[in-house]
């Protein structure tokens, strides 16, 4: 169930109907949007009967939403969430760029991937610190020193950095070094780490599960927004399918029908999604055609020395034919690279 406010309505107006929602022993969500505020409310197990706010004033219209999904929908905010970092934003009319490798594994590594990510034009830097591997054998991740190396390497580019989150112990410990904290494919349904980032305030952005619908997808962001996170970025990362050719599947469909049922910016990673450097390129820019408000790159300064996923990663040169390219089908789609500085030559 929606309330929608009146443009014109005050603040005091606004206030009485959340006094309302929480008499009725619910939750409201306050909404500011473009032309009007809405209120979602959660915590009814049926349907609520518009009655229930007569008398009230400001009110434009009740509407019921009718996907399981509330906040995160279309039907709840007309408009789409633009994430904000003061000179970079993901949702809007940039296209949000972000590159690095798939694991931090030294400080020289890491600093040449950001130079390099920064000299092409990306905003963000990633960086995995703490990795979830198949095997309990492989790199796991240099973890703190890690996030300490992303930090610095933040410090010399002014580059945000975009790293995983595992688990709720480390969460404090990330966050104290993330400006966006990601949600891995394996991770997507661990619903107490959705909710510990519910009660956070830093974007996360939130991958689909390697065989989870859109529908699940949806709803585990629900988790992190109904918390009060509204700072949600989902990225489609290819999907487990027959197919064995590529590393993943990659759902560009979901692009567009997600941007159709929520509003949420949706990122897309064609590294994992198909897991072939030669091929990311091109896929990458179908996902920005489709309507993607980003990309993830993994880029590594030396792929064949890479502790994690070298065979999907690009090389600096590569990653900036990348950006090149997808600038022009970008500008097609209506959207733009900004890049992070064209006078920045890198650090020697
Ligand atoms: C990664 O980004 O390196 C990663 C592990 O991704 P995913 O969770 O999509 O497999
Ligand atoms: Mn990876």
């Amino acid at each position: 169930m929606l309330v929608l406010m009146q443009s014109g309505a005050t603040e005091s107006e606004i206030a009485q109907v959340e006094e309302r929602i929480c008499e009725l022993g619910f939750t409201p969500h306050t909404m500011p949007g473009k032309t009007a505020t809405a209120i979602g409310i959660t915590g009814n197990s049926g349907p609520l009967e518009p009655a229930m706010f007569a008398g009230l004033a400001g009110i434009a219209r009740v509407i019921a939403v009718t996907q399981p999904f509330k906040l995160v929908s279309r039907e709840v905010k007309q408009d789409d969430t633009v994430i904000d970092f003061g000179d970079a934003s993901i949702g809007g009319a940039e296209l949000a760029l972000m590159a690095g490798p798939c694991s931090v594994e030294s400080r020289d590594q890491i600093m040449q991937a950001a130079i390099a990510a920064k000299a092409a034009g990306a905003k963000f830097l990633r960086g995995g610190a703490f990795k979830p591997r198949t095997s309990p054998y492989a790199f796991q991740g240099l973890k703190e020193e890690g996030l300490k190396l992303l930090a610095e390497a933040r410090d010399a580019t002014g580059l945000r950095v975009v790293t995983e989150v595992k688990d709720t112990e480390t969460l404090e410990m990330v966050a104290d070094y993330a400006d966006v904290l990601q949600v891995g494919a394996r991770n997507m349904q661990n619903y107490s780490l959705l909710e510990a980032l519910g009660n956070i305030r830093q974007p996360v952005l939130l991958k689909r599960g390697m065989s989870a619908t859109i529908k699940e997808w949806l709803m585990c962001a629900e988790y992190v927004v109904a918390r009060g996170n509204r700072q949600v970025i989902l990225c489609e990362r290819g999907l487990r399918t027959f197919e064995t050719m590529t590393r993943n599947t990659m759902d560009v469909g979901a692009i567009p029908l997600v941007k159709h049922l929520s509003h949420l910016p949706v990122v897309a990673d064609p590294s994992h999604g198909i897991g072939i450097a030669q091929h990311v390129t091109p896929l990458a820019l179908g996902c920005v055609a489709a309507g993607a408000d980003g990309l993830i790159i993994e880029m590594h300064p030396d792929p064949s020395r890479a502790l994690s996923d070298g065979d999907q990663s690009l090389t600096p040169e590569g990653f900036s034919d990348l950006v090149q390219k997808v600038e022009r089908v970008a500008a097609a789609v209506g959207r733009r690279v900004v890049k992070a500085d064209d006078e920045w030559k890198g650090a020697s």
